[in-house]
């Protein structure tokens, strides 16, 4: 197949650029497309061959289940057996933006798009791309994000054509992302809301507007996802991993770059090649022949910004093994993580 690629202006799209894309989707074909998270990969949420291609050409299990994107509160109850007071005080807060609510379905949705399950995650994405081509299209679109199954997140449209070139019809250039990590989860279906996945909209942001929130024991620490299963089956899959060996080196900060470059050097004797995540803060203090610069703790949205981007270029330059400090941020921390650890596969040193 020939993937088709469009260039936009990621502000202000013209829709006579998007049309073709428009045609495409509304046709059962698959759209890659920028949203304020990560590039999301499309197709028409209520027909079901439609994300079963999806599945297909991301490599992803048909258990895992797809975000259906909106962009106008209406869609939302067009799809859901009800609709709870939290989620119209959340999307009054939050949409359009990175917060996907978990609701009952109705039967408009196949359950080959919810990966079986009888709920449904809905965003209303805010980046000008998606909204006009959601507008345009007039549909729901099922999108997970853009990557080959297993592999980090795209942020940019070569992100998404490095791994999807050839097995997608389309593909939006709108750009680099903005917030680089993908949407806060929150589930609404049962009982008090609990977030399912953390992102951008942190516990704090969600209890303002709705009160208590819990959080899925599962998605906090290796010790917790062994013995309860993560509620969002994607969170159980293994995710966002680049080729390399990832370590996270946790504790005070002189520690931390003592025991890396410590790391680096019996490596390197070994004869890895071997990478160092380091931030604007740390990075004259490593020594090692590739050091990538991840953002500025004084900007921990930098941090969650150049995350995935990071990931892909170790692989570019086959990074054997790779070491970083922990970014254990106020505000979005727990997101950046939450992904951190799933990439290194859980592999933590404490110094
Ligand atoms: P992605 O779009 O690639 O970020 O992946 C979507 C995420 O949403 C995955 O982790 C899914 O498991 C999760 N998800 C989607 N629908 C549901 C649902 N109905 N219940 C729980 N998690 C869901
Ligand atoms: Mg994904």
């Amino acid at each position: 197949m020939k993937t088709i690629l469009i260039n936009v202006d990621s502000e202000k799209p013209e829709d006579g650029e998007l049309e073709e894309a428009v045609r495409i989707i509304r046709n059962g074909g698959l759209v890659a497309f920028p949203t304020e998270t990560v590039y999301g990969l499309g197709g028409d949420a209520e027909n079901p061959e439609a994300s079963e291609k999806i599945y297909a050409a991301k490599g992803r299990p048909s258990d895992n289940p797809l975000i259906v994107h909106i962009w106008d509160f209406s869609q939302l109850e067009e799809i859901v057996s009800s609709v709870p007071e939290n989620a119209r005080k959340l999307a009054d807060a939050f949409w359009p933006g990175p917060l996907t609510m978990i609701l009952p379905k109705n039967d408009r949705i196949p359950l080959t798009t919810t990966g079986g399950l009888n709920t449904v995650a809905i965003r209303m994405p805010s980046h000008p791309v998606a909204r006009r081509f959601l507008e345009l299209s007039n549909i729901k679109i099922a999108a997970p994000s853009a990557n080959t199954s297993g592999r980090p997140s795209p942020t940019t449209a070569q992100h998404v054509a490095e791994d999807l070139d050839g097995k997608i019809d389309c593909i939006i250039d709108g750009g680099v992302v903005d917030i680089g990590l993908e949407s806060t989860i929150v589930d609404l279906s049962e009982g008090l809301p609990t977030i399912l996945r953390p992102g951008y909209i942190n516990k704090e942001m969600l209890e303002k507007v709705v009160g208590h929130v819990e959080i899925d024991p599962g998605i906090l620490d290796i010790n917790a996802e062994k013995k309860v299963k993560p509620k969002a089956p994607g969170m159980r899959y293994k995710h966002y991993a680049p080729k390399g060996d990832l370590t996270i080196v946790e504790g005070q900060e002189d520690k931390v770059v003592e025991e890396i470059n410590r790391l680096v050097a019996e490596d390197k004797a070994n004869g890895y090649s071997v990478g160092v995540i380091a931030t604007e803060e740390s990075r004259d203090k490593y020594v090692c022949d590739t050091i990538l610069t991840i953002g500025a703790r004084k900007d921990e949205y930098s941090i969650a910004h150049n995350l995935y981007g990071i990931l892909r270029e170790f692989d570019e330059l086959g990074i054997q093994k790779m070491y970083t400090e922990d970014f254990e941020t106020p505000k979005i921390g727990q997101a950046i993580m939450n992904r951190l650890l799933k990439a290194a596969g859980h592999k933590t040193i404490q110094v």
